[in-house]
């Protein structure tokens, strides 16, 4: 590849010795599951990220399961969830046996559209995920605002949004419970899978750290039914250095972000394809730069880049009331407009960190080529339409 999606060689070289550095002192201590080093990472993490608890966990999946039991939710409760996020968002609902049900996103940012989340709420509705999708918060004071007085909590799917703020405060830190994940393409990724619960409630924190150890204490006394999902300490010890290097990363995705921006215009493309829309109450952290590709030409585009050696993705190709496994729900495609029509139409390029200005320049020099190359496509027409 020319231009790689996605390429983490570019940062282990410059981490490898601190990195092995803690390691070490990990194996030299023998405690491998959780363990001091967890606890040192959770309260590190907590602080950086301005959140009063942070309860460490095996993934971001496990971390939106637990925080599910935690408000024992089960069969015969719903709870609203976006189409258009990745699948753990609602498999998590569905292993408990409840219900998810599928709300439509705001087509300029991607996020949980209020009104329609307003409009699926019933008398089992137990919670809502707001999933803060691609590193911008969904609506959090709408959002809250439309459960308000009805005993249904807000649970932040912040996997893509470390460090992410909704009007100055930290996602994961707004609603009553948020989740992160190290997977590693995740802001904060870890050598492995890993992730994060946070919350402000006292009651809440102790039974995460009880539902991870399978509701176990004192050993081998269960309290309740938990599962394992203890974070490792080798984990730990790689996040713990890496955290220490997320406002750099974060400030590097942001210049990525702005120099798209910039030669989206110098190449006369910013009124052909849709650019992201960063709410002015949203500190966007980047973890996916997603443009929309109109009028069908999404997989030609792709096609043309690929053969270019420039790497993209589509999060997500098919949104979630379209997967087989939740046919039974009984949702048609069309019953989710927006989620719809995004995924027919995202596209997802490259903006890890050290990506460099010329490896943009070229990309989007490429997309240049591809509009004004194809007579099938007049650069007019296409203008008319997106305005
Ligand atoms: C990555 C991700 C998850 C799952 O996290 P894992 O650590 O991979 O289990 C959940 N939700 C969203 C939106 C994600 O992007």
């Amino acid at each position: 590849m020319l231009v790689p999606f996605f390429d983490l060689s570019r940062q282990l070289v410059s981490l490898r010795e601190d990195v092995l550095a803690e390691l070490a002192k990990v194996w030299d201590s023998g405690v491998f599951a959780l363990g001091p080093a967890v606890g040192q990472f959770e309260r590190e993490f907590a602080e950086c990220l301005g959140l009063k608890h942070a309860v460490a966990c095996a993934s971001g999946s496990d971390a939106l399961l637990l925080a599910l039991m935690a408000l024992n939710i089960g069969p015969g409760d719903e709870v609203v969830v976006p189409s258009f996020t990745f699948f753990a968002t609602a498999s998590a609902v569905s292993r408990l046996g409840a219900t998810p049900v599928f709300a439509d996103i705001d087509p300029a940012t991607y996020n949980l559209d209020p009104k329609d989340v307003a409009s699926r709420i019933t008398e089992r509705t137990r919670a809502i995920i707001a999933v803060h999708l691609f590193g911008q918060c969904a609506p959090m004071d709408r959002l809250m605002a439309t459960v308000q007085s009805r005993q249904i909590a807000v649970i932040e799917d912040a996997a893509q949004a470390i460090g992410a703020q909704w009007v100055g405060r930290p996602a994961g830190g707004m609603g009553l419970v948020g989740c992160f994940s190290f997977y590693p393409t995740k802001n904060l990724g870890g050598a492995g899978d890993g992730g994060m619960l946070s919350t402000a409630c006292d009651t809440l924190a102790a039974k995460f750290r009880l539902l991870r150890v399978h509701g176990m204490h004192p050993r081998y006394y269960h309290r309740m039914i938990g599962i394992n999902s203890r974070l490792d300490a080798f984990q730990a010890a790689v996040l713990r250095v890496k955290l220490r290097h997320l406002p750099q990363w974060e400030k590097q995705r942001a210049e990525n972000a702005r120099r798209y921006f910039d030669l989206f215009r110098e190449f006369q493309l910013d009124h052909i394809l849709g650019l992201p829309y960063v709410d002015p109450a949203a500190k966007h952290v980047w973890n996916q730069f997603v443009i929309r590709v109109p009028e069908g030409n999404r997989d030609l585009l792709r096609t043309h880049l690929t053969e270019a050696q420039i790497g993209t993705e589509i999060y997500y190709p098919l949104g979630l009331h379209e997967q087989e496994c939740f046919a039974h729900l009984g949702y048609a495609p069309e019953d989710l407009p927006e989620t719809y029509r995004a995924t027919r139409e995202v596209l997802a390029l490259p903006i890890f960190p050290e990506l460099t200005y010329e490896e943009q320049r070229l990309l989007v020099g490429q997309i240049a080529r591809f509009y004004h190359g194809r007579a099938a496509v007049p650069v007019q027409h296409t203008r008319k339409a997106a305005a």
